[in-house]
C-alpha cells in the first residue's frame, strides 16, 4: 500500500493523504506500506515531479528518474519476497498512480499512463488498484 494513504507524511509536500477505505483494508489484511519515492532516496518534502517521456523530471528541470526507478524496484522486491498479489496505490502519483497520471507539463493535465512503481508491479503480475477502487478488492 502507498504509505501516504495510511497516514504517513511522506508526500512531496510533507503531508499525508489518509484514506479511510484503505486504512480499513490495512486493518483487515496483512499489508506492507511502501513509499517508492522515499525508498528510492528522495527527501521529504521534495520538489514535485512528473513523468516526461521515458524520464521523470522535477518542476525545477532536474532528472530524477534514477530515484523513481530504484524506488519501484524496491517495491517490487518487497512484493515478490512477501508473496504480495495486490497493491493499493495513490491515484495520479508519478510513482504510484495507475491508469492516469499528470502529463509532464506541470499544469495538472492528466494522461493515460501508470506511475513508475505501479507500472513495474503490473508488469510483474501484481494487481494494482487506486484508493478510488477499493470496492473492487
Ligand atoms: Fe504516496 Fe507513493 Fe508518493 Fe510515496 S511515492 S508519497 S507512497 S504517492
Amino acid at each position: 500500500m502507498s504509505a501516504c494513504l495510511l497516514g504517513k507524511p511522506c508526500r512531496y509536500d510533507g503531508k499525508s493523504k489518509p484514506n479511510p477505505a484503505v486504512i480499513a483494508l490495512d486493518e483487515k489484511y496483512e499489508t506492507v506500506a511502501v513509499c517508492p519515492e522515499c525508498d528510492g532516496g528522495l527527501p521529504t518534502p521534495r520538489i514535485p515531479s512528473e513523468r516526461v517521456g521515458d524520464r521523470v523530471m522535477n518542476a525545477e528541470g532536474a532528472d530524477v528518474s534514477e530515484f523513481y526507478r530504484r524506488g519501484a524496484e524496491i517495491a517490487l522486491d518487497i512484493a515478490l519476497e512477501q508473496g504480495i498479489r495486490a497493491a493499493v496505490m495513490k491515484a495520479r502519483s508519478p510513482s504510484c498512480g495507475k491508469g492516469c497520471i499528470y502529463d509532464g507539463s506541470f499544469s495538472r493535465r492528466l494522461v493515460e499512463r501508470d506511475g513508475v512503481a505501479a507500472e513495474l508491479l503490473i508488469k510483474n503480475g501484481i494487481s494494482v488498484y487506486t484508493e478510488e477502487e477499493t470496492d473492487k478488492l
